[in-house]
């Protein structure tokens, strides 16, 4: 059976803002948001339609995943924080040359989590490409939550403002310029954010949590400790890869097949 085809929203892009040296917000509005009226999750993302350019022989566009941030239907805006890591690839080239006006093709929003308010304790954690998710989270707790939000950034400029319930400690963690890890120090990369979270205090109670970022790192590392280690219940965690280093998003949905595929046997 076909899946039902993601609703189709045009965004036109209105302004765009530096957050940080790699961070831009780029701000969209829309005739018709009704795509994300019934959207609950704080984690909803879009795939984004993005054209692959001039200097490129192929006319199709590809497409990219980004978390969609403050969507209002009734005033028809919404924004996209995108990274920006080099000149590489599609999306985060796009981003820095987004200019009021341009336009692009948003489809769905789908999304999986939003954080429980019956939990005793939240641990938010990921990188810069998991930190509008993480920030919406943050947003959507009461003000009486507990726990962790822990955020992986190249250098402590790259810190931004981030609202958040005073019960929840946040940690900016400079693990150096995520471009450009060489392969051989990639693996001590993969376990600074695991390093960060196992040296947390533990709270009491349950933990609800939402882990995403480079593929290695949440999958590899991560996990594994918050399931096996912890004895975290499956479903009290969300936790993927939202990119894979030396990997575009399509050789990136191979490797998660591949994964996938491993455990199923
Ligand atoms: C559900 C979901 C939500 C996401 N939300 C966001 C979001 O809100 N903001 C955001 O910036 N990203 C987000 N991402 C990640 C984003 O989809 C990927 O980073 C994507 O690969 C970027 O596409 P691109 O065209 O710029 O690069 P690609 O063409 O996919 O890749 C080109 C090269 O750049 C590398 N690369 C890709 N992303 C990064 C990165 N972040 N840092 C360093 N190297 C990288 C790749 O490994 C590859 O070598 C999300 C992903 C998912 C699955």
């Amino acid at each position: 059976m076909s899946r039902p085809a993601k609703p189709e929203t045009v965004l036109v892009v209105t302004a765009t803002e530096q957050l940080s040296p790699t961070m831009i917000r780029v701000s969209f509005r829309s005739e018709d948001l009704s795509a994300f009226s019934s959207s609950v999750f704080t984690d909803r993302y879009v795939k984004l339609s993005i054209p692959q350019g001039p200097g490129s022989t192929e006319d199709a566009p590809v497409l990219r995943t980004y978390t969609a941030l403050n969507p209002s239907v009734e005033d028809g805006t919404l924004d996209i924080d995108f990274v920006v890591h080099g000149t590489e690839g599609y999306a985060g080239p796009w981003a820095v040359a987004a200019e009021p006006g341009d336009t692009l093709v948003a489809l769905g929003p789908g999304g999986a989590y939003a954080p429980d308010p019956e939990a005793d304790w939240h641990l938010l954690a990921g990188d810069e490409t998991a930190l509008p998710a993480i920030r919406a989270a943050l947003a959507a707790l009461p003000a009486d939550a507990r726990g962790y939000a822990v955020i992986d950034i190249p250098a402590p400029d790259h810190e931004q403002p981030l609202d958040h319930p005073e019960g929840v400690e946040v940690t900016w963690l400079v693990t150096g310029d995520h471009t450009h890890h060489a392969a051989q120090d990639a693996e001590g990369h993969e376990q600074i954010l695991l390093t960060a979270i196992r040296d947390l205090k533990w709270l009491d109670g349950r933990v609800h949590a939402f882990v995403h970022g480079e593929a290695a790192v949440t999958m590899h590392g991560i996990r594994p400790y918050l399931l096996k280690e912890r004895g975290v219940p499956k479903a009290d965690v969300s936790i993927s890869g939202y990119w894979r280093r030396g990997r575009t998003e399509e050789t990136f949905r191979e490797w998660k097949r591949e994964l996938a595929d491993a455990e199923s046997v």
